[in-house]
C-alpha cells in the first residue's frame, strides 16, 4: 500500500555499465538493490518486498511439511567446526575472525555444524524423531568471484533445514518430503524449474538433487534424456562418463544440455556430522545410535534474480504473480490538473487497499509516459490508467504487464476480472 511520492524506489533511465547481467541490471534500474562492497548489497524497499514474498512462501511450505522454524547464529565457535575438520577443509571461502580474547570464530557459510551441537545436546530418544528444522538466514561465502549481483553474493539469505532420523528409511521419506515441497515452492512461485541429480560437494553424503531455474544465464550445465526422465548436473554425468549428444542412460534418446541456476539444493548426509560431532540418540535396545541427517537448502536471495531471468522483456521486469511487489499500479493521468481524475484515483486506491490487494499510487506529477515506463519497468502484474477522457466515457484502461495492449473496462467488471 504505497504512493509513489512518498516510497523510497530510486530508479535509473540508464543501464549501469558494471551490469552484465539482465537481471542484475533490472534490479539496480528498478531500485530493488544497491551494492555496498563486492558481493554485499542492501536490499531496497521494492527489493525487500519481493524478498519477503519468497521467504513467506517458503516458510508457508516448510511450515506445512512439518518443518519447524529456529534461528542460529550467523557467527559461530571455530571449535566446532574444528571438530567436524572442516576449519581446514573448507577453504578460503569460511571467512574467519578473532574476537579480543583471541578466540576464533567464522562467520557460518552453513550450519550443519551448529545444529549437530544442539541436537547433540537436545535429543536423548528415537522417540522424538524424526525431527526437521529449519530457518531463513542470513550466510556469508568469501566467494572468489562474487557477481551477477545478488545471483552470486558473498553474503546472501538461505533457507536451511535439516533433519534427524534413526534409520536410513525414515530420511528416505523425509527426502522425498522435501522434494515435494521444493517442487511446490517452486511452482508457487511460478518458476519454471528441473530437478537433477547432483554433487554432494563441500557438504558431504551420498544422495543429492539439485533445482535449477532453466535460463540461458545459468553457471551450470545440466544433462537431460531427450524422451525420458534422466537428468543430472554436467559435474555428476561427467564423473559417469557422459557429456553432450551421449544416448540417455534410460535407453530413451540422447542426451541434451541446458543451462541452469541452482536455487535449491538437498542432501542425504547420513551420520558424516553426527559421527564426528558424537550426536546420538538411544535406540529402541536402549542401544546409542548417531543420528541419521538430511540436509535441505533453498536460496531465497538468488531466487529473485532468477526470476527476473525468466522473466523480463525490453521494457523490464515481468513478475510472477506470487512475486510480485504490488499487484496494481494505478496510474492517474495529470490528478494535479483534474480534480476528478484525482478523486477517482484516490477513491480507487483505497477500495483497493481495503481488499487487502497491494497497490501502488503514482501520484507523481510526472508525464504520463515516464510512469507507464516506471510500471514497466518494476514489472507490476496489473495496470490501470484513469484520465479525464475515460473517466467521461464511463471505462478504465487495463493493461496486464505481459500483454501488449490495453483494454477498456467498466470499473466494477474491471475489478471483478482482477479479484
Ligand atoms: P553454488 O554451486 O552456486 O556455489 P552451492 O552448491 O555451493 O552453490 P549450497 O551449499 O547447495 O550452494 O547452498 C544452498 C543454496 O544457496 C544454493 O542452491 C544456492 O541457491 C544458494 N547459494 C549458494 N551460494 C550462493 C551465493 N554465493 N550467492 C547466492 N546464493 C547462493
Ligand atoms: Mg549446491
Amino acid at each position: 500500500m504505497m504512493k509513489m511520492r512518498q516510497y523510497f524506489l530510486p530508479t535509473l533511465k540508464e543501464t549501469p555499465s558494471d551490469a552484465e547481467l539482465i537481471s542484475h541490471q533490472l534490479m539496480l534500474r528498478a531500485g530493488m538493490i544497491r551494492k555496498l562492497a563486492s558481493g554485499i548489497y542492501t536490499w531496497l524497499p521494492l527489493g525487500l518486498r519481493v524478498l519477503q514474498k519468497v521467504i513467506n512462501c517458503v516458510r508457508e511450505e516448510m511450515n506445512h511439511a512439518g518443518a519447524i522454524e529456529l534461528l542460529m547464529p550467523t557467527v559461530q565457535p571455530a571449535e566446532l567446526w574444528q571438530e567436524t575438520g572442516r576449519w581446514d577443509q573448507y577453504g578460503p571461502v569460511l571467512l574467519k575472525m578473532t574476537d579480543r580474547h583471541e578466540q576464533n570464530f567464522c562467520y557460518g557459510p552453513t550450519h550443519e555444524e551448529v545444529i549437530t551441537d544442539l541436537v547433540r545436546h537436545e535429543l536423548q530418544s528415537y522417540k522424538q524423531l524424526p525431527l526437521i528444522l529449519y530457518q531463513i538466514q542470513t550466510k556469508f561465502r568469501d566467494e572468489i568471484r562474487p557477481r551477477f549481483g545478488v545471483m552470486r553474493t558473498r553474503e546472501f539469505l538461505m533457507k536451511d533445514a535439516y533433519s534427524f532420523h534413526l534409520d536410513q528409511k525414515s530420511l528416505e521419506q523425509t527426502y522425498q518430503l522435501m522434494f515435494e515441497t521444493y517442487s511446490k515452492i517452486f511452482s508457487q512461485l511460478g518458476l519454471n524449474y528441473r530437478s537433477v541429480r547432483a554433487d554432494s560437494g563441500e557438504i558431504g553424503g551420498k544422495i543429492s538433487h539439485e533445482f535449477h531455474v532453466i535460463a540461458d544465464a545459468g553457471e551450470d550445465t545440466l544433462l537431460y534424456s531427450e524422451h525420458g526422465d534422466y537428468a543430472a548436473n554436467l559435474e555428476v554425468a561427467e564423473k559417469e562418463g557422459l557429456k553432450e549428444g551421449s544416448p540417455s542412460p534410460d535407453g530413451k534418446g540422447k542426451l541434451l544440455a541446458m543451462h541452469g541456476i541452482e536455487i535449491g539444493h538437498i542432501f542425504q548426509l547420513g551420520t558424516k556430522y553426527s559421527d564426528a560431532l558424537k550426536a546420538l540418540v538411544l535406540d529402541a535396545n536402549n542401544q546409542p545410535m548417531p543420528l541419521i541427517m538430511g540436509c535441505y537448502g533453498i536460496g531465497i536471495s538468488r531466487i529473485v534474480a532468477a526470476a527476473i531471468e525468466q522473466n523480463h522483456d525490453e521494457q523490464g521486469i515481468i513478475w510472477p504473480q506470487a512475486m510480485a511487489p504490488f499487484q496494481v499500479a494505478i496510474v492517474p493521468i495529470n490528478m494535479y490538473r483534474s480534480e476528478n481524475v484525482k478523486k477517482a484515483a484516490e477513491n480507487l486506491y483505497e477500495k483497493l487497499q481495503k481488499q487487502n490487494i497491494e497497490v501502488l499510487l503514482d501520484d507523481r506529477d510526472e508525464r504520463p509516459g515516464a510512469m507507464f515506463a516506471n510500471a514497466d519497468l518494476i514489472g507490476i502484474p496489473h495496470r490501470i490508467v484513469i484520465s479525464e477522457r475515460s473517466l467521461k466515457s464511463g471505462v478504465w484502461e487495463y493493461k496486464a504487464r505481459s500483454a501488449k495492449e490495453s483494454t477498456l473496462m467498466k470499473p466494477d467488471e474491471l475489478i471483478n476480472h482482477l479479484f
